[in-house]
């Protein structure tokens, strides 16, 4: 989904570990260019951490798979259920129509692990471009029949 905007080669995840002063080590994961289309592409990298950032500023406009991201979070919602009455002894009726789709991924993308929020990052259809650490949307032709 993820494409360099100055080469038009695939974006590919990149992990690298560093050791902290405190010896702790902290493993950052970057996004760059594959360079498969120009060896010599200045793309650069972004780290995930920044990337996600700029895709929660960008979501209003993003073209969502509300389908695969709705499967999640009816998931969830059975998740706090079985919680809320096995432990808490309290019948709560939510339902996954309440739940707006958007502040629901909004709020993976704040909230959640590093892990639902790629799974997240997987439910996008809109195509991204990557240049200069920042992305940007693709124009892409809208489908009518899904609107
Ligand atoms: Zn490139």
């Amino acid at each position: 989904m993820m494409t360099c905007g100055l080469c038009g080669s695939g974006i590919s995840a990149d992990e690298k570990f560093k050791k902290q002063q405190n010896g702790n080590i902290h493993r950052y994961v970057y996004y760059g260019c594959t360079k498969a289309r120009d060896k010599d592409c200045k793309c650069g990298y972004i780290e995930e951490k920044e990337l996600i950032k700029q895709f929660a500023e960008l979501l209003d406009k993003i073209d969502i798979d509300e389908i695969g991201i709705r499967e999640k979070l009816k998931y969830e919602v059975e998740r706090v259920k079985k919680f809320q009455q096995g432990v808490l002894g309290i019948k709560e009726k939510i339902t996954v129509g309440d739940i707006d789709i958007r502040n629901y991924a909004k709020y993976i993308l704040r909230e959640g692990q590093d892990i639902e929020k790629r799974e997240l990052l997987g439910c996008l259809r809109s195509k991204i471009s990557l240049s200069n650490k920042k992305i940007t949307l693709r124009e892409t032709t809208p489908d009518k029949s899904r609107r």
